[in-house]
């Protein structure tokens, strides 16, 4: 049996893709999930502090508004009970199968139908098209450090937090000073006897004001028709125009770095820490920090930034390369992900056997994102360059999806075999997105978990999430390729 559509990830942008879908008509979709709970990054990141630093009236999507968020930047806690609401409300939880980790994914040119293959499991799975939402930060790494295999203590990476670890009376290490970190130190100095951090590079940091919502606040946002809308576009266009100073390096730049050098200044009063803390790239080329608490963290009693760099982590703790070793009985690791810009995290295999991990070795491109050629009827929620530096990854999600189920829903109305992007359509589309990401912040010399090896954006969109709502906005079928099935009459279809 052949199911309409397979959706891989019940994250953010597996379940939405599943709602917009199903409004548009198409409900045979079924989304398989490695995990045991729906919820990706949120159901993963349940770490001491872990929140967004997106306000939640932005990271949330148009179509399932909450009026009753708590605060304006919520917990990892709050954004998963949202996300099980909306599982709920809109009846997706029957489409999802938990436990199915996918290991690859193979097309059939024959029939125009997609093969999808499970750790485990004997029975595969066959789809007409495919949504990869598996996630752009799903899969934690660990640094590259000698020696990390021998350590005698307890190992902890952010992304997989071990809550029946107590931390009370334990010396403890923090590899790492990126978003994680500098939620999880604030919380790990309460309770930890020592925190030692381990910085290799100091971020940005600007301050997070954290409100909470008032009772009247949320009647009306519950109560008056369009108040949700306008709070939600307030926040988009105050993200927007944060753009022209983070996305591009501009005199707005200096603005930015002068706020965040000013917050450093009025939160730590000694020269030498703050030269510690003091970037040396231009703000927005790598993730900038949204925190309040972290430098007042840092200059706790029982905490110590460590700038010397780590040399390998020994049995009992870290040896830095001035040589002294660092005795802990915890080591954290803050140190992110497996970031998708090269390969594919499963073999996805397209046209004539073509490996997109192969094609992607080098870092990986898409058109708008979304679909690469090749491989036809097979679609991508955030994908190659769909990353925002400066406004809410769900905007960018929702623009996806949309785009994504709007083809879906026009394939299978017109019964067509398969859609494949046109070469010519992607590599125009590249060849600008490459060029003006020439003068982003991104490209401006830094090294930052956006870019590959050689330097190759693979990851970022060099431009206003307007910009890149708009490009999704319409599906143009000129930029397709559109096979229909031998047996059936020819469609008429506009080219
Ligand atoms: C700690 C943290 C904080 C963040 N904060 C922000 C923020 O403040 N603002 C912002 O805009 N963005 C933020 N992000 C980015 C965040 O990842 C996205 O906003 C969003 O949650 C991604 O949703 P997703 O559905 O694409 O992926 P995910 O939430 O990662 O979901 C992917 C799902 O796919 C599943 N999966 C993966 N591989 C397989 C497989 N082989 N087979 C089956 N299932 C699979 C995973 O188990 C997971 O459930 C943050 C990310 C992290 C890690």
């Amino acid at each position: 049996m052949t199911i309409s559509v397979a959706i891989i990830g019940a994250g953010f942008a597996g379940i939405g893709a599943a709602i917009r879908l199903r409004q548009r008509g198409v409900d045979d979709v079924v989304l398989f999930e490695r995990g045991t709970r729906v919820g990706g990054t949120w159901r993963d990141n349940t770490y001491p502090g872990a929140a967004c630093d997106i306000p939640s009236r932005l990271y949330s999507y148009s179509f399932a508004q909450n009026p009753d968020w708590s605060h304006t930047y919520s917990s990892s806690g709050e954004i998963l009970e949202y996300i099980d609401r909306m599982v709920e409300d809109f009846g997706v939880a029957e489409q999802i199968r938990f436990g199915h980790e996918v290991t690859g994914v193979e097309y059939d040119a024959d029939t125009g139908e997609w093969t999808i293959r499970f750790a485990g499991r004997r029975r595969a799975v066959r789809a007409r098209s495919v949504i990869v939402a598996s996630g752009p930060l799903a899969n934690p790494s660990l640094p590259d450090i000698r020696g990390i295999d021998d350590y005698e203590g307890r190992v902890i990476h952010s992304a997989r937090w071990d809550h029946d670890y107590d931390f009370a009376g334990k010396r403890v290490a923090v590899v790492g000073t990126g978003a994680s970190a500098v939620q999880i130190v604030p919380e790990l100095v309460k309770t930890a006897e020592a925190v030692k951090v381990f910085q290799r590079t100091p971020g940005w940091v600007l301050p997070r004001v954290n409100r909470s919502t008032s009772g009247l606040a949320k009647r009306v946002f519950r109560a008056v028709p369009g108040a949700q809308e306008l709070a939600r576009s307030a926040w988009f266009w105050a993200h927007e125009s944060v753009a022209l100073g983070v996305v591009w390096n501009t005199p707005l730049t200096r603005v930015v770095e002068s706020v965040s050098a000013l917050h450093l200044r009025l939160q730590v009063d000694d020269p030498w820490m703050r030269r510690q803390l003091s970037p040396d790239f231009a703000a927005g080329c790598k993730r900038l920090l949204m925190t309040s608490d972290y430098y007042p963290a840092l200059q706790a009693d029982n905490c110590t930034l460590v700038t010397w760099p780590i040399a390998r982590i020994a049995p009992r703790g870290i040896r830095t390369v001035e040589g002294i070793e660092h005795r802990f009985d915890a080591i954290v690791f803050a140190t992110g992900f497996e970031v998708g810009k090269q390969g594919t995290p499963y073999p996805i295999t397209g046209l004539d056997g073509r490996d997109l991990g192969t094609e992607w070795s080098d870092g990986a491109f898409a058109y708008r994102s979304v679909a690469v050629s090749g491989y036809p009827n097979l679609f991508f929620t955030f994908g190659p360059n769909s990353g925002p530096g400066h406004n809410s990854a769900l905007v960018y999600m929702e623009a996806q999806i949309d785009f994504i189920s709007d083809v879906i829903a026009q394939r299978e109305r017109a019964g067509w075999k398969a859609l494949d992007v046109r070469a010519d359509a992607q590599e125009r589309y590249n060849r600008d997105l490459q060029r003006r990401l020439g003068s982003t912040t991104w490209n401006s010399g830094c090294r930052s978990w956006y870019l590959t090896d050689d330097g190759f954006n693979a990851t970022m969109f060099p431009g206003f999430a307007t910009q890149y709502v708009n490009q999704l906005r319409r599906v143009d079928l000129q930029d397709f390729r559109i096979l229909v099935h031998d047996r059936e009459p020819a469609v008429a279809v506009s080219r």
